[in-house]
């Protein structure tokens, strides 16, 4: 099957309301152009390098989304002209995006990560945590906007496992909605669980190998 089929076959799967991220990590340019003709304007990168240089090398009116874990030191570079910066999972982190958004004359959209599974190798938040950046926080950072949350769940055939973690994260996003008109993106689900995960309130789905083939290497 090619790009433009799996394509083709996912979007039947996708309600309009739900935004499709195409995770391209680790994949060559020449598969995000056949993307590209098959209509995807959203792509999901985890490498600040790897997303640079795809962007210099491609339309200038896709939407670059940085779904990985970001190190502080290398916001700078992205910061120019990433879209959407999906793990935001400190304070920190939240600091240098402001400053270097400042610095670019533009305000950058962010997800704030939420940890939901319960592997120790994913990054985030807690609830708690969340909840206390966008009360206590986000009015003395004008340079980043909070537009929602993102989350993974566990790596688990379980599915109601993985269900009950998307519904906690769809909970918190539902009381910061309520409290917060700038938020409206709940980005949960990937190749093997956006089915659930739109299914339990997910508005953006990041799908790479469903897309594109297996990575010969993940994350
Ligand atoms: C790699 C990755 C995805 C896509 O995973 P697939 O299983 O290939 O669809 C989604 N979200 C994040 C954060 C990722 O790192």
């Amino acid at each position: 099957m090619s790009i433009q089929d799996n394509l083709i076959q996912i979007e039947q799967t996708i309600p309009k309301h739900v935004t499709l991220i195409a995770v391209s990590k680790t994949k060559p340019i020449s598969d995000l152009e056949e993307a590209y003709a098959a209509g995807i304007r959203d792509f999901g990168e985890n490498k600040i390098q790897e997303m640079c240089d795809k962007y210099e090398a491609l339309p200038k009116d896709i939407r670059w989304h940085m779904i990985g874990h970001v190190q502080t030191n290398k916001v700078k570079y992205m910061a120019p002209f990433v879209d959407l910066i999906h793990g935001v999972d400190s304070l920190k982190l939240l600091k240098e995006i402001n400053k270097q958004a400042e610095k670019n004359n533009r305000v950058i959209k962010v997800l704030l990560q939420q940890f939901i599974a319960d592997e120790e190798t994913k990054f985030g938040l807690d609830e708690n945590e969340v909840r206390q950046i966008m009360s206590d926080e986000v009015d003395n950072l004008p340079y980043v906007q909070v537009v929602g949350l993102m989350g993974m769940a566990s790596f688990t055939d379980d599915e109601n496992k993985i269900r009950n973690e998307f519904k906690s994260l769809k909970s918190n996003f539902d009381f910061l909605k309520s409290t917060n008109e700038n938020i409206s993106i709940l980005s949960m689900g990937m190749s093997g669980d956006y089915k659930t995960a739109i299914e339990e309130g997910s508005t953006m789905v990041r799908i790479g190998s469903s897309i594109f083939g297996h990575r010969n290497y993940s994350i």
